[in-house]
């Protein structure tokens, strides 16, 4: 019965974190650690096309243990998930060398069908055997691209059906769900000062185009690709709010 009890308070103080190398993902984790014991990260390698990406990850880990050693403690497993199967059955924008533009639908051709249900499966998956109930994830529909699988009436039906498939509650938390790309970068500072926000400068990715050539005051990027223009239009609106 110990162990029970044991194996419930943890499952209370710690969560899996799906972790891109992004700057939402890395903020999304940030987040976790001030507010739980124990995290550990997952990351997926599905043959994106700014897989530069997943190479930052480790980079993000390893700076945040150095320059934050009250959550170095915290910081458990990294796991990184082969899903390449998604680029053999999607052709999108977001998995080969295609110009990015909006399709008929109104969604960027870099929508990849199905992508956050399977990362939310993979990560419930292994949430399970891990003994975790809380997954953490940096989807957002305030400034986004319209993809269906971020809002969170989607997430509401994927918690309800990993807690009914897996028979477990989980839960899926959304830092950044109703915040504008302005309020992620405010939110990094509170949660970290200047400090955590340089490390978002630094060492995280979100251009679609791989670009880490272009250093710009927000970041790397190429600045023209939409992802690049969320996070540059974020990054002056919030400095513009705060006095330098
Ligand atoms: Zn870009």
């Amino acid at each position: 019965m110990v162990s029970r009890e044991r194996e419930e308070k943890m499952a209370a103080t710690s969560a899996l974190v799906l972790f891109s190398g992004g700057q939402d993902s890395t903020i999304c984790l940030a987040h976790a650690l001030a507010r739980y014991d124990r995290i550990e990260t997952i990351g997926f390698d599905y043959g994106q096309r700014h897989s530069v990406e997943l190479g930052c990850r480790p980079k993000v880990i390893e700076a945040l243990r150095k320059k934050f050693p009250e959550w170095a403690d915290k910081l458990g497993e990294d796991h990184v998930c082969d899903l390449s199967v998604l680029g053999d059955i999607s052709e999108t924008a977001m998995t080969s060398e295609t110009e990015i533009v909006i399709s008929e639908n109104g969604l960027p051709n870099t929508f990849v069908p199905g992508r956050n249900l399977l990362f939310l499966t993979m990560a419930g998956a292994l949430a399970w055997r891990r003994g975790l109930k809380t997954l953490v994830g940096g989807m957002c529909e305030t400034d986004y691209s319209g993809y269906p699988d971020c809002r969170r009436e989607t997430l509401d039906a994927q918690e309800l059906t990993l807690s009914r498939g897996m028979d477990r509650p989980f839960t899926i938390e959304t830092p950044l769900m109703w915040l504008d790309k302005a309020e992620t970068w405010e939110l990094a500072e509170d949660l970290g000062g200047q400090k955590l926000v340089d490390l978002v400068i630094e060492e995280t990715h979100t251009c679609y185009l791989g670009d880490r050539t272009h250093r710009h005051e927000w970041g790397y990027g190429c600045g023209t690709c939409p992802a690049c223009e969320l996070r540059a239009n974020g990054y002056q609106k919030w400095r513009a709010k705060v006095p330098a």
